[in-house]
């Protein structure tokens, strides 16, 4: 798939410079632009992506702290400039546009939401949002805002991927000291998601997995996850049925972006590898298995040929709102909303719950 890349905050311009030069480095094809949104000047400068500052007017280059209600006005008053610096870029060969942000923070948590409403309203192409939730040990503030951002993202954009920031990073660190760590793996879990489709490397995928499959496993929920796990392969693909259908497994219960997210309405597997390692029967087992896990009868797989002697396994789970995980986050972001705030509960369902105010 191709698609254009947006960064907004600092988290969201970090990431999305980091996923174009996977991309770059890797030489897979995906990312055909890549721009990063701020409300602080300093943030901007650290990057080699393309830049736009907003809210000059308002915040004067100084960012907007941790308001993400001022976050979103700074994008609602200044998405024309944002507008115009994508002008021509969004290309009718772009399959899907792809925001990325902090969802806890200020300008990436209030602005995200307000771009993918205003990306809608211009481009035909879905608005997907690469969403990252605060870890458990952040502040209130970071869950109140997360909790406002993602109900608000998911009503405006097609998509919303989620990752925990508690998921991919090493139990040794801190959250800060590991935001690199963090950042390297989603760019190569969601570097090589986004790459699927275009073909790289020599040999030929035996069955072919296009933006329209990940298109359409998207589109079966709000809210999605991607799950990765790699491993050594052996170089005759009848001795690695096993280990692609541990690889599957992996994928799903200890790699994935949102732990414990595994009921969904949808699927994608994706078998990254050289086309002769990678087993027919196993990719079939694997996705039997993510049928069963899942309790999804939509579950795609194929391969992706890739010249390397392992194996991976990327597994997109769409329609995941109804999991564990998320439920979990969203009584996080309640509970500290209601701490924060003198608003009154009205406990109703998951995202209708008022308890959680949306951000516009
Ligand atoms: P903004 O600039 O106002 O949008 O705020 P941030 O982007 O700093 O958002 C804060 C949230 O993003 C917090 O939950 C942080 O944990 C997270 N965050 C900040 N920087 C990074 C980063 O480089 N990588 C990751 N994965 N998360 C980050």
């Amino acid at each position: 798939m191709q698609v254009v890349l947006i960064g907004v905050g600092q988290a969201g311009g970090k990431l999305a410079q980091a996923i174009a030069e996977f991309d770059y480095e890797m030489d897979l094809g995906a990312v055909t632009g890549a721009l990063a949104v701020n409300t602080a000047r300093a943030d901007l400068q650290s990057l080699t992506i393309e830049t736009q500052l907003i809210g000059q007017d308002r915040v004067k280059g100084h960012g907007v702290g941790g308001d993400n209600e001022l976050g979103a006005e700074v994008m609602d008053a200044d998405a024309d400039q944002v507008m115009d610096a994508l002008e021509g870029r969004i290309t009718s060969q772009a399959d899907a546009i792809v925001l990325v942000g902090g969802l806890g923070g200020g300008t990436g948590s209030g602005g995200m939401p307000v771009l993918a409403r205003e990306l809608k309203a211009v481009y035909d192409r879905p608005v997907y949002a690469l969403g990252i939730l605060p870890g458990r040990d952040e502040g209130s503030l970071y869950q109140v805002n997360a909790g406002r951002s993602l109900k608000t993202v998911l009503r405006e954009a097609d998509s919303t991927i989620m990752i925990d920031n508690d998921a991919w990073r090493s139990s040794d660190e801190s959250l800060q000291a590991g935001f690199d760590t963090i950042n390297q793996r989603v760019a190569r879990r969601i570097g090589l998601l986004l790459a699927t489709g275009e073909r790289i490397g020599e040999g030929t995928a035996e069955t072919v997995v296009d933006a329209s499959d990940l298109i359409n496993t998207l589109r079966r929920g709000e809210l999605a996850a991607v799950g990765y796990a790699t491993c050594e392969a052996s170089e005759d693909a009848a001795e690695n049925i096993n280990a692609i259908t541990s690889l599957a497994r992996n994928a799903v219960l200890t790699g994935t972006s949102l732990p414990d997210a595994v009921d969904a309405q949808s699927a994608l597997l994706v078998i990254a590898g050289e086309p002769q390692r990678i087993a027919r029967k196993g990719v079939e087992r694997a996705r039997k298995w993510i049928e069963e896990e899942t309790g999804s009868l939509d579950v795609r797989g194929g391969d992706f040929p890739m010249e390397s002697d392992r194996l991976a396994a990327i597994v997109v789970l769409g329609g995941i709102e109804r999991s564990r995980r998320v439920e979990e986050f969203l009584d996080r972001a309640r509970e500290a909303s209601e701490q924060t705030s003198a608003s009154p509960a009205d406990p109703t369902e998951s995202f209708q719950d008022d308890r959680l105010d949306d951000l516009f």
